[in-house]
């Protein structure tokens, strides 16, 4: 089967390698689609031990296995199942386990992978292939950030809302935000282009660094530490910032009064449980229309070096490597 190896140094090249056999609690899925997340960059960047891609959507191939031949997406946490967070429904948190499909074990990028089997994820008929991976990052990960913080800031008593960085996970938040009952989103990000998209989902601006206007919640999606410290600055008293955006890097905070002076909570949430997942379906069967326009690219796997590359420099949102 074919792979891609992430050589670091922005080096990607397709490999043809042996077919992975599923061992004892797992099976083997036949990739279909794999989304690009720019969580991956880190790995394009400084290479990958595994065959990297975590938004997967595949068919199961193990004849004998109850779900053989089922479209299924891969939950990326393997959990044990019986500590406290897993039997809380924290599956995405579990205290024993620490592996993720697609980081520390082998994920998408290739044609074939094997996954724990209670990582599948079986998806409904009427979830389109193209749109399916949504489900993961895009969907699952923005709404289980805003879900999580909404007792503390319940829609009714909120006002205007902050989307910092309008990626795919930022263009998620803005539909869960307005499903949830936040109805005045506004979005910041650097590229003209994300704005227009993100006002045509019904979003307003918000200039990039400004002060002239505060917020009750913030989600930030862009992992970039203008934005998380500007969060902290213009978040109101007893307000929310959300980190759901990513960065390897130190982060230094300079502590002035905007930030020393009030209270408010900062929030880190992480992927989802998989309990959300029918919410999740619901939320794309209700706004498909709008989640289809965020993927603006389908290609091979030939393609996948030069195609990461625009990914990474944001000509595309949520492209998809696609397997016939
Ligand atoms: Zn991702
Ligand atoms: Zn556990």
């Amino acid at each position: 089967m074919e792979a891609a190896v992430f050589h670091g140094d922005k080096k990607i090249t397709v490999a043809t390698v042996d077919r992975p056999v599923a061992g004892p609690g797992e099976v083997l899925l036949k990739v279909r689609r794999t989304a690009l997340c720019g969580s991956d960059t880190k790995l394009w960047i400084k290479g990958a031990e595994f065959t990297p891609g975590h938004e997967i959507f595949g068919v199961v191939q193990q004849p004998g296995h109850a779900l053989d031949g089922r479209r299924c997406l891969v939950y990326i946490p393997v959990h044990c199942g019986h500590c406290d967070s897993c039997r809380a429904g924290d599956t995405q948190m579990c205290l024993n386990e620490s592996v993720l499909v697609g980081w520390n074990r082998p994920g998408g990028y290739a044609e074939y992978l094997t996954v724990p089997e209670q990582c599948l994820l079986p998806v409904p008929d009427d979830i389109e292939d193209d749109i399916a991976p949504l489900l993961l990052d895009t969907i699952g990960t923005a709404a289980h950030g805003i879900r999580f913080v909404m007792p503390l800031v319940p829609p009714a008593d909120t006002g205007p809302v902050l989307v910092t960085g309008a990626g795919p996970v930022g263009m998620g938040a803005v539909v869960a935000l307005q499903n949830l009952g936040y109805q005045d989103v506004y979005v910041s990000d650097l590229k003209e282009e994300r704005l227009q998209l993100a006002e045509s989902f019904g979003a307003k601006r918000h200039p990039v660094g400004s002060h002239d206007r505060r917020f009750k919640l913030i989600v930030e999606c862009s992992g970039s530490h203008a934005a998380r410290s500007l969060g902290m600055e213009i978040v109101l008293p007893r307000g929310v910032l959300i980190l759901i955006g990513e960065s390897d890097l130190p982060w230094p905070v300079q502590e002035n009064k905007a930030i020393r002076r009030k209270d408010f909570y900062m929030v880190r949430t992480f992927y989802f449980p998989k309990s959300d997942f029918a919410l999740n379906v619901e939320l794309l069967r209700k706004e498909k229309a709008r989640y289809r326009r965020l993927v603006d690219a389908q290609f091979g796997i030939d393609q996948l070096p030069e195609m990461f590359g625009r990914f990474v420099a944001g000509e595309l949102v949520k492209p998809l490597l696609s397997f016939a």
